[in-house]
């Protein structure tokens, strides 16, 4: 029902924004290593300024908070992961009409992905975000629909796909964003906007088994 739903939402908004704050520094060092050493920051600023956005709507149905959440993180992250994570956020929210269903969280996720592909313009291998994302959207649909895993299964693989993807991040040569500027310096290092994917994941699978 809407508002065990809503409750649910709130909660794993506030776990991804904790854990955020907390790997601030670490995000930020990743990035200083291939890009500009601001994407702890950034991040940090933006979901505080979503934490405070939706602990005030009261009443708000599950599709309005998760589109606020990416206006929110348009508007406040900047640089390039605000517009790719916010836009992305903002228009798979229109997937959740019904709700957060198992089948509406497959559509988020799968519209989530287009868009980030769409604005970004970045393919597996490109050493960014598109790494962690696209083997967890994948492999979240894959459990549910092929392998008839229950949802929070299917999350739970999805975050060990993420996961081997921030890895596969390592050895690459970034292609897309500011790493890219570095050519063959940016190999060895792990992406920051790959290794907030995970995190980000990691805490909505904690706040789901709880
Ligand atoms: P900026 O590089 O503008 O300072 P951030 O530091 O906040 O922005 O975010 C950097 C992250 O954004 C990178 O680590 C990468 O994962 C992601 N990124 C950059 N460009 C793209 C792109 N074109 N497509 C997907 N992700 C990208
Ligand atoms: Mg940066
Ligand atoms: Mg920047």
């Amino acid at each position: 029902d809407e508002s065990v739903q809503r409750e649910a939402l709130l909660a794993a908004i506030e776990n991804v924004t904790a854990r955020i704050a907390d790997e601030k520094e670490y995000l930020t060092d990743l990035d200083s290593a291939i890009g500009d050493a601001d994407h702890g920051a950034n991040l940090n600023r933006g979901f505080q300024a979503v934490l405070k956005k939706v602990e005030e709507m009261d009443g708000a149905d599950p599709q309005e908070i998760v589109k606020t959440v990416g206006m929110t993180l348009i508007s406040e992250v900047g640089g390039a992961a605000g517009p790719l994570y916010g836009g992305s956020c903002m228009t798979a929210s229109q997937e959740l009409d019904g709700g957060i269903t198992t089948e509406t969280s497959i559509a988020f996720a799968e519209a989530f992905l287009e868009k980030l592909q769409d604005r970004g313009d970045a393919r597996v291998g490109d050493k960014t975000m598109v790494d962690a994302i696209t083997p967890a959207v994948h492999t979240y649909k894959k459990s549910i629909e092929q392998d008839d895993l229950p949802p929070l299964q299917a999350l739970a693989k999805a975050v060990d796909a993420a996961e081997r993807g921030v890895e596969f991040t390592v050895p690459l040569r970034a292609s897309k964003g500011r790493a890219s500027y570095l050519g063959w310096r940016s190999v060895g290092h792990q992406d920051p906007g790959a290794t907030s994917t995970l995190m980000i994941l990691e805490e909505i699978l904690a706040t789901a088994e709880e």
